[in-house]
């Protein structure tokens, strides 16, 4: 199906869900109830007129509310979201440039374990839910630290469950084990993140706080705009390389 064909029936269905159950912050839409969504198609979780899902409208919540500098930012995004996208490149003091390795449409192609960016080239590097697909995922994180300016920040929304001890890697999993962690992402993914995921991210360099979106925003928002999902806010600290 072309864009522009998928364009239209988007708009034609967000026209027919218009209503006043639940609002979604990135398109500022109100409906009666979000669409089917996620690879497990989750009941009530995507905005029928910008695509977002839960994760997409808590991260867009969280940034309007943290305190980035006023002045000119270099902004680097990883495989970009189709409902970010737009909003970002009008945003205000940002220079911002998309990347991706495989996706044609981007500023950039870049391999994160290995990236062919100087030092200290960005202020803010955003890359969600693509480290767990990452062979070598500690090398990416070094990389992220690398070209970020010191005071500069990565966010990252990845999937973690707390209550797992230590990460599971794809190598040191059968495939069945891997089907009943990732379901058809099974050949995909490398990385189920666990508590020790914070301490990986410390030991790089990164001063982190963990933001769950369940808890972070009013119950009354969680529910209205539908929000979830997990944000580790890695700052790299001033004054180191
Ligand atoms: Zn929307």
């Amino acid at each position: 199906m072309n864009v522009a064909l998928k364009k239209m029936i988007r708009r034609i269905v967000a026209q027919l869900l218009r209503g006043h159950a639940y609002h979604c912050p990135v398109c500022d839409g109100r409906f009666r109830k979000f669409l089917p969504g996620g690879a497990n198609k989750r009941a009530n979780a995507q905005c029928p007129a910008c695509g977002s899902l839960e994760r997409h409208r808590a991260f867009w919540l969280f940034l309007q509310n943290f305190p980035l500098p006023e002045q000119p930012l270099r902004v680097l995004h990883f495989a970009p979201e189709a409902c970010f996208e737009e909003a970002f490149r009008r945003w205000k003091n940002w220079t911002y440039v998309t990347t991706d390795l495989y996706v044609q449409e981007v500023d950039l192609k870049l391999d994160i374990e290995k990236l062919d960016v100087d030092n200290a080239s960005y202020d803010l590097v955003m890359c969600h839910h693509v480290l767990p697909e990452v062979r070598n995922d500690v090398r990416a994180l070094e990389e992220l630290y690398r070209i970020l300016t010191p005071g500069g920040y990565l966010l990252m929304q990845n999937p973690y469950d707390a209550h797992l001890l230590v990460t599971r890697h794809a190598a040191d999993l059968s495939l069945a084990e891997r089907h009943h962690l990732w379901g058809k992402y099974a050949d995909q993914y490398q990385h189920h993140y666990g508590k020790d995921f914070p301490e990986t991210l410390e030991n790089i360099g990164f001063e982190i706080r963990i933001v769950q979106a369940e808890t972070h925003f009013p119950s009354v928002l969680v529910q209205y705009n539908r929000l979830a999902g997990t944000l580790f806010v890695c700052k790299k600290p001033f004054g180191l390389a």
